[in-house]
Formats: C-alpha cells, sequence, structure tokens
C-alpha cells in the first residue's frame, strides 16, 4: 500500500461519491474528508489500523473503510442497513483500487457478530430518533476494546458519554474537536447547513487486572 501524507489522504477521501438521496430518518451525511482523515490518522498513529482487522459501523458511502484500506488495515467489514448506500461505498471501494479489502454487510449493526481489533464509525447523533447512538455504541462495545467515533462536542453528551462507556468498561479518550457542517434539518427541520463542532473520540476498554 502507499504512503500517506494527512492531506493528501483527506483529499482523496473528499473526492469520494456522496448520498444522492441521504435518509433523514438514518441520519445519513458524510464525515467531512478533513475530519475522516483526522480520525483515522490518529488511530494509526496508536498502531490500530495498520495490519488489523476492522469494523465500519454504519458505513455510509465508505469513507471510513476506504480511509482504513488506504492506511493499510488487513480488512474492513463494512456494515450498513442501505442498500443505496452500500452500492456507493462499493463503487468508492473500486474506485480507490481496495475493494478487496472491505466486505460490505447490509444489517443493523446489531446484527454485526465479529470480533475485530478496532471500530471506526460516525454514528446518528441520535437527532432524529433519540438514542439511535445507542446501538452503535453497545455493538462497539461488544466486539472490540479500540472504538475510534464522532460524537456532538457538547458538555451533556460528554458527560453521557462518560457514564455510559464506564458501564461497559470503557474509558473516554477526547482526541480532538473539528468543526464540521451538518444540515440543519437534523436537528431544526430548516433546510440549511448548521456548523457544530464534533469530537473525535477513542473509547479504550480498561485493562483487565
Ligand atoms: N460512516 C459514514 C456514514 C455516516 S452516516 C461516514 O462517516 O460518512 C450514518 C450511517 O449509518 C448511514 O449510512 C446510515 O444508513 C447508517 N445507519 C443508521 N442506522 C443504522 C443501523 N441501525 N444499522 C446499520 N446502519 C445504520
Amino acid at each position: 500500500m502507499a504512503m500517506f501524507r494527512k492531506k493528501h489522504l483527506a483529499k482523496i477521501l473528499s473526492s469520494l461519491e456522496r448520498f444522492k438521496d441521504p435518509k433523514i430518518e438514518l441520519e445519513q451525511y458524510e464525515t467531512p474528508g478533513d475530519v475522516a482523515a483526522e480520525m483515522i490518522w490518529i488511530a494509526d498513529m496508536k498502531g490500530k489500523i495498520r495490519d488489523k482487522v476492522i469494523a465500519d459501523l454504519g458505513c455510509g458511502t465508505g469513507i471510513l473503510a476506504i480511509g482504513c484500506a488506504l492506511l493499510g488495515a488487513e480488512k474492513i467489514y463494512a456494515v450498513d442497513v442501505d442498500g443505496d448506500a452500500i452500492e456507493i461505498a462499493r463503487r468508492n471501494a473500486v474506485k480507490m483500487g481496495c475493494n478487496d479489502y472491505i466486505e460490505f454487510l447490509k444489517m443493523d449493526v446489531s446484527d454485526f457478530d465479529i470480533n475485530v481489533d478496532t471500530v471506526v464509525m460516525n454514528p446518528p447523533f441520535g437527532c432524529q430518533s433519540r438514542n439511535a447512538d445507542r446501538p452503535f455504541l453497545n455493538k462497539g462495545f461488544e466486539i472490540s476494546n479500540d472504538i475510534f467515533s464522532l460524537h456532538l462536542a457538547r458538555r451533556d453528551v460528554e458527560r453521557f458519554l462518560e457514564k455510559y462507556s464506564a458501564e461497559f468498561g470503557f474509558s473516554v479518550h477526547f482526541l480532538k474537536k473539528m468543526e464540521m457542517e451538518l444540515p440543519a434539518r437534523f436537528f431544526f427541520h430548516r433546510k440549511r447547513i448548521e456548523r457544530m463542532d464534533v469530537n473525535i473520540i477513542h473509547f479504550e476498554r480498561d485493562k483487565r487486572v
């Protein structure tokens, strides 16, 4: 696999095909290329991407899965409940030449049942239906020791994540805050773009003694 600089990775990921008709009830919005690159890059610096088996929960158009493949992941399971998204993700993977490393699975994340080294995800923030992020967190805690994820950088969300993950024996590391554009309709049912701060988070299973 080629060597990448972070900026180069961000540029490549920004060029991928996007959702055609985003499904609002599934909170479909792509992670911006720079945010996706940042998350995968940090995870790789921590030794959690290269040569690892990874699950991308709610893969959408595949940006996180493809980022992992480009940084040398051994294998990525890309899971999404929406067949239209999977089709786009597959096209993106073929275009990027990393189709062989990614297995696409059309299913609810709750039904995915394979233990992996690392989970990457940008789950629904739970703005459309409350607690929509819960199945993603639960599954991550079940199948992996290291989860890299994006969540709204809001004090109440941060407190919730700390409390919730502690119940599963995980610690929360807030790695970086980034600004991201989100369709306002997810929050206010208005057709606008809203700038929001999101946290790149590493959930790490506490060592058992
Ligand atoms: N990971 C992509 C997409 C994020 S949008 C990116 O970072 O750009 C969230 C994705 O989760 C959507 O593609 C949506 O179809 C999917 N999704 C929502 N609920 C789901 C569920 N219960 N099971 C599987 N996928 C789900």
